[in-house]
């Protein structure tokens, strides 16, 4: 069995973004060489996710709002974690859209369902901030 793992850098300019990282994860399964397996990716980091949806960016603003809503950014004295920070809506938004996801990969390629894209969810940016990504498989 084959394994591979590379960790991607990321430093977003604005404290929320969302960003198609499906290229970068494309080319670490070309350099790993692995044609049938499983392919995990992962946000290293408790304020931010890596989760699969559409690639469409008025989707992308209604998961904003809608996180917004959930767990507002402001104020922030509203959270006892806040006590030390001014993050604690980037761990709820985090915990909401997830950690990781999993790829089957087929035929040396990511096994994807119909408008299925890999994404970087940033919910506390202006940082570098890492993501890693683990292939294993022949
Ligand atoms: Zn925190």
């Amino acid at each position: 069995m084959k394994s591979y793992y590379k960790e991607l850098w990321f430093e977003v300019p604005t404290r929320r973004a969302f960003i198609n990282i499906t290229p970068e994860v494309e080319k670490c399964l070309a350099e790993s060489g692995i044609k049938e397996g499983l392919l995990l990716c992962n946000a290293m980091h408790i304020t931010a996710s890596v989760f699969i949806n559409d690639d469409e960016s008025g989707l992308h603003h209604d998961y904003d709002v809608w996180l917004e809503k959930l767990a507002p950014h402001a104020p922030v004295s509203q959270y006892h974690h806040n006590g030390y920070e001014d993050n604690a809506d980037a761990h709820m938004k985090r915990q909401v859209m997830g950690r990781e996801v999993v790829v089957a990969i087929t035929d040396g390629k990511l096994h994807f369902g119909t408008w299925e894209r890999i994404f970087y969810g940033e919910f506390d940016g202006r940082r570098r901030k890492r993501v890693l990504v683990k292939i294993i498989g022949e």
